[in-house]
């Protein structure tokens, strides 16, 4: 007899939640260890205390595992465990063990390795939403590099520097007072102790960032500062040079695009929905400037690494996107 362990997590304290994930935890243990249904003789379920809506073991019932003694428990609340998490020990006859961690659970056995997403693509491909959706579903840290460059960028626009050359911005790089912090997991962008998240955004800002982000004394420092931040959790990077230059041993590599009409027109209809006017046909054309900017530079320019696995959304939803990549990494998590 072999005891299994499986853990996942859930995004909220809902019975759909609930069952959703036993059934997606229990099903990858069967298959992963090869089981039949009689092969378990009993699966004792523990959760978090953040989780009341129903039983895990219910859950299971439903699920079909009738056969095997089912029994939940609640954990205490402990500081500092992961959120909404269940955790499964399943009895069963077999010969070998393979533990199933599911929904960045893995982050609950650090003796197991972390690991790192790379999203790397143009402006406007919608890998920053799908990198935010992707790493809270995982219960890991997302870190939006083109923040920072946006963040040098306006430190730049805020000095009044017209000349955006290496000499011109060595000083400032220097001197630059740039950290990201998290509040309630959303990141936020502090140039000179002041939150620039929003001013960031503007699109005077998103060209300039194009500019500075050419610079080797740019990228030399901010690609130091995002290993730093990678370097001791799981994450979710995305960016331009994730998977060639910043983490180039990353696990998992998505390189996402769409076409520049497609990527103008959410761009559009993002700006749009905060209140700025712009005019759709420019959009695509500084869009297109940009990708030929971010693309053709000397240092770590725009490209799809080798090992990237390439994502087209342009025919996609959010929603089929994160699917998609979710599906990939869960195959190895
Ligand atoms: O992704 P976002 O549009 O916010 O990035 C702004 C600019 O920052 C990009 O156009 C690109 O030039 C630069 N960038 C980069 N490398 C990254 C992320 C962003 O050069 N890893």
């Amino acid at each position: 007899m072999k005891a299994i362990r499986g853990a996942t997590t859930v995004a909220a304290d809902t019975p759909e939640e609930i069952r959703g994930a036993v059934k997606e935890l229990l099903e990858e243990i069967v298959k992963r260890n090869g089981l039949q249904e009689e092969d378990i003789l009993c699966i004792l379920f523990s959760n978090t205390s953040d989780i009341h809506s129903l039983y895990p073991a219910k859950a299971a019932r439903e699920a079909g595992f009738t056969h095997a003694a089912l029994y939940s428990s609640l954990e205490p609340e402990i500081d500092g465990a992961l959120p909404l998490c269940l955790r499964a020990l399943l009895f069963a006859e077999c010969a070998k063990a393979e533990h199933v961690y599911l929904r960045g659970a893995a982050n609950l056995r650090k003796d197991l390795k972390k690991f790192s997403v790379a999203l790397d693509g143009p402006s406007g491909s919608g890998k920053s939403t799908v990198a935010k959706l992707l790493a809270a579903s995982f219960h890991i840290l997302y870190l939006d590099t083109g923040a920072m460059y946006r963040a040098c960028a306006l430190k730049a626009v805020k000095e009044k520097l017209t000349n955006i050359t290496e000499e011109a911005v060595k000083p400032l790089m220097d001197g630059l007072d740039l950290k990201i912090e998290y509040r309630d997991g959303t990141q936020h962008t502090i140039l000179d102790g002041e939150d620039v998240s929003e001013a960031i955004r503007r699109p005077e800002v998103s060209m300039a960032a194009s500019n500075i982000s050419a610079l080797r004394c740019v990228r030399e420092k901010m690609v130091e500062m995002q290993r730093q931040i990678a370097k001791e959790q799981s994450c979710v990077l995305d960016g331009r040079d994730i998977g060639t230059h910043v983490l180039p041993d990353a696990e998992f590599k998505f390189y996402v695009t769409a076409t520049s009409a497609v990527r103008a027109k959410r761009r559009y209809d993002e700006l749009k929905a905060k209140g700025y006017s712009v005019d759709l046909s420019e959009l695509q054309k500084e869009i297109e400037e940009r990708d030929r900017n971010d693309s053709t530079r000397e240092f770590s320019p725009l490209r799809k690494a080798e090992d990237a696995v390439l994502v087209d959304t342009s025919e996609m939803t959010i929603e089929e996107v994160l699917a998609f990549i979710r599906k990939k990494i869960q195959e190895k998590v």
